[in-house]
């Protein structure tokens, strides 16, 4: 196997190294002579002391970003146009979670390149360079803050501008900002790192590369989920390392079934990635047995809710439009059952765990 993948070229680490901001977007301000564009997670939108200090100098706009939906393309070939008219923008900072980051990672791109994202929902279609980007997670586990690529529901598929200019020219990993998260969301988004590491770590294109990353995250997410207490200062450190490692240990492998199943649900269902993840990973013990135990004491220890009997309220049709999006991800079913995939998995097969859920 042949990897070879760009990196993020800046990375700031450490408790208020979101201050910094200011200093670390300097240069950018001096070599391109125009304004920065944030986009805020809503979250925050009427936090005046948080937004104070985010480094808004005269020319700069601000724009929130509603994460109700996950990013569709519609959303960043709107705001593409919106700020064109205001001209190229020097760089763009996404202060968020996984969806802020990768609208701050689309909307850099989409900036240089014409047309509408949906022509570069895939792999290497994008033709020019993006703008200078940066993310500032404010929420830890999807691993977007390293991936290449950004996740964009279209009208036809949910699919990322995946390419080396999708990776963020820098990110600031501020542990205070995940502190707010709420339990339940804390724990989703968490998972998908967790998942990231067992999927990455279980399949057929791990290799030395991939499980250095993907056994230290898995060790880290341990320490988070069943030693420590959410309150133990320790606790948002380690999991905003094991997210950026989780995402690493994925670049160089691949995701499994989980990921298949759960792609299928946010497509058809619009369910968030990190709760639908656990929704199918929660029925997965036949294919990840004991990560499955181990992820059920990590729900006792904490208390989270898992949505039970979904499926209930599934008609065939649903069904069957989750299975057919689930099953079009070859490389996600050869990586999880190796090159004679298609002789362990069928569409019923894919149907049954849906059922299970
Ligand atoms: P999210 O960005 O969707 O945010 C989840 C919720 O947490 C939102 O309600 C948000 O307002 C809230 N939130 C964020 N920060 C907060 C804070 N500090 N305090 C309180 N609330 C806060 O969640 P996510 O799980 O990080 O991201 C999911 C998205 O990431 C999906 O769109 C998925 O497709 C995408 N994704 C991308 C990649 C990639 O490699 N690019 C990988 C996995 C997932
Ligand atoms: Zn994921």
């Amino acid at each position: 196997m042949f990897r070879n993948f760009k990196s993020v070229e800046k990375t700031a680490y450490g408790r208020g190294s979101f201050d910094k901001l200011s200093d670390i977007l300097q240069p950018i301000r001096s070599e391109k002579q125009s304004y920065i564009l944030f986009c805020l997670d809503e979250y925050f939108a009427d936090n005046d002391s948080f937004k104070s200090r985010i480094p808004i100098q005269e020319n700069d706009f601000l724009e929130i970003i509603e994460v109700k939906e996950e990013p569709t393309t519609e959303l960043i070939d709107r705001l593409r146009d919106k700020y064109l008219e205001k001209g190229l923008p020097a760089g763009i900072v996404g202060i968020g979670g996984g969806s802020v980051m990768d609208v701050a990672k689309a909307l850099s791109l989409m900036f240089t390149n014409e047309g509408s994202s949906t022509q570069y929902q895939g792999l290497n279609l994008i033709k020019k360079p993006g703008i200078w980007a940066c993310g500032v997670p404010t929420i830890s586990g999807t691993g977007a803050e390293v991936s290449m690529t950004a996740v964009l529901t279209g009208p036809v598929k949910k699919l990322g501008l995946k390419c080396d200019w999708t990776v963020l020219n820098q990110i600031v990993l501020d542990p205070d900002l995940i502190a707010t998260v709420p339990d339940n969301q804390w724990f989703y988004t968490g998972m998908d790192c967790y998942i990231h590491c067992v999927e990455s770590m279980t399949g057929d294109f791990k290799n030395s590369f991939s499980e250095a990353y993907g056994f230290k995250a898995l060790e880290m997410c341990r320490e988070v989920f069943l030693e420590l207490d959410r309150t133990d200062p320790r606790s948002d450190e380690l999991l905003m390392v094991a997210s950026y490692m989780g995402g690493l240990s994925l670049t160089y492998s691949e995701v499994g079934v989980c990921h298949a199943l759960s792609y299928g649900m946010s497509k058809i269902l619009h369910t968030h990635h990190g709760i639908a993840n656990c929704i199918a990973f929660y029925h997965l013990e036949d294919v990840y047995g004991d990560y499955v135990q181990e992820f059920k004491s990590m729900i006792s220890k904490h208390n989270i809710d898992i949505p039970q009997g979904m499926s209930e309220s599934w008609d065939e049709a649903t069904i069957d439009a989750m299975t057919e999006v689930a099953y079009n991800l070859p490389h996600m079913w050869r990586h999880a059952f190796g090159e004679n995939w298609e002789s362990v998995l069928d569409r019923d097969r894919i149907k049954a765990w849906y059922r299970r859920m």
